[in-house]
């Protein structure tokens, strides 16, 4: 049993910040989450809910009054589509949200404070293959991460070492590797991939063909959002100040990944590619000797379940809308 934390969670309308705070409060602890909006699915789990502008220095300093911790999640972000086409304005927003977040945190004496990272701050020079070498920790330097982004979320992880170097701010830093799962956007531009492939295979009859974003061949590691929460939560509870990655080592294709949830689905799909679309880096994978060696934990649930249960969540989403038919009589629902 561990002792009742007052937490601050920004970004908990949103999807990672959501199920965040549904565990934090299921363990007993006191949450308030901020955010431009309340959670899209379903109500949020925090015992507090404020709506905050979090690239306003006032709006940050009112979220963060009496907390011990503070799990910083909100940021302007989307799938490889929303990021590159949108980074002066994320960088804009981001830049503005973490530094006046920290700035708050420090000076309401907060205990620990997390920032959340991507893959994204990897240089593209390690990821031209599909068969890529998973990526370590100190492989982020020499710099040349995603543009846009990935600069700005480097950005801040120096900053964070900053604050505890020169304020004594506590921080940890989180590398995220693709996290999916149920509750995630799914439609409207922000999607990731494998929200995006859930949904293109619940639209599609048995047969037909879908599009995929580049030749397919471009690959990654995905890891579920119930792993995502875990690792979130020994890393807040361990003493490991280095950034740390937090994903899977299983590689896949984009075309893997299709085909796979096409198989969760009982679809058989043929596949046109857009070399139009954006890509992103050709590979990417997380090694994990930090995440095993630190936390002594990784991530147990395997894409094969983790994309059964996001497909679906998204399914039932668009049966709801009208936009998929009914599901046959007798069959399961998760
Ligand atoms: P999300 O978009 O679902 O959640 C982000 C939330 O931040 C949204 O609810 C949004 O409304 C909120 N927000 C944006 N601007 C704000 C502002 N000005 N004031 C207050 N709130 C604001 O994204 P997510 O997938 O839950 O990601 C959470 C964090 O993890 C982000 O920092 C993201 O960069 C990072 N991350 C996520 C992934 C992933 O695979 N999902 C990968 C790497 C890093």
């Amino acid at each position: 049993m561990t002792a009742t934390r007052r937490v601050l969670i920004t970004g908990a309308g949103g999807f990672i910040g959501h199920h965040l705070a549904k565990s934090l409060v299921a363990q007993g602890h006191l949450v308030r989450g901020a955010d431009l909006k309340p959670p899209e699915f379903e109500e949020t789990a925090a015992q507090e809910f404020e709506l905050a502008d979090l690239r306003r220095a006032d709006e940050c300093a009112r979220v963060t009054r009496d907390v011990d911790q503070v799990y910083n999640l909100a940021a302007n972000m989307g799938g490889i589509g929303f990021i590159e086409a949108y980074k002066a304005l994320i960088v804009h927003d981001n830049v503005l949200i973490n530094m006046q977040m920290l700035e708050a945190a420090r000076l309401a004496g907060v205990k620990r404070f997390l920032f959340t990272s991507s893959a994204c701050v990897y240089p593209q020079r390690l990821q031209g293959n599909a068969d890529v070498t998973p990526l370590r920790e100190e492989d982020a330097y020499p710099a040349d991460p995603e543009d846009g982004y990935g600069w700005e979320k480097l950005f801040t992880e120096r900053q964070c070492r900053h604050y505890t170097e020169d304020y004594g701010l506590d921080t940890r830093v989180v590398r995220f590797h693709n996290i999916y799962g149920p509750l995630g956007t799914y439609d409207g531009g922000r999607e990731k991939s494998p929200a995006a492939i859930c949904r293109k295979v619940a639209l599609a009859a048995d047969g037909d063909e879908i599009e995929v974003w580049g030749d397919g061949n471009q690959t990654r590691s995905y890891c579920f959002i119930d792993d995502c929460v875990e690792g979130i939560d020994r890393l807040m509870r361990s003493d490991h100040r280095q950034p740390i990655n937090l994903g899977t080592d299983r590689l896949i294709s984009v075309n893997g990944l299709v085909d796979l949830v096409s198989g969760v689905a009982g679809k058989t799909l043929r596949r046109r590619h857009d070399l139009t679309k954006p890509q992103g880096v050709r590979g990417r994978n997380s090694d994990n000797s930090r995440l095993r060696s630190v936390l002594g934990w990784e991530p147990r649930v395997s894409l094969e379940e983790g994309m059964a249960r996001t497909y679906r969540w998204i399914e039932d989403q668009l049966r709801a809308q009208g936009r998929v038919g009914a599901r046959p009589a007798g069959t399961a629902t998760a």
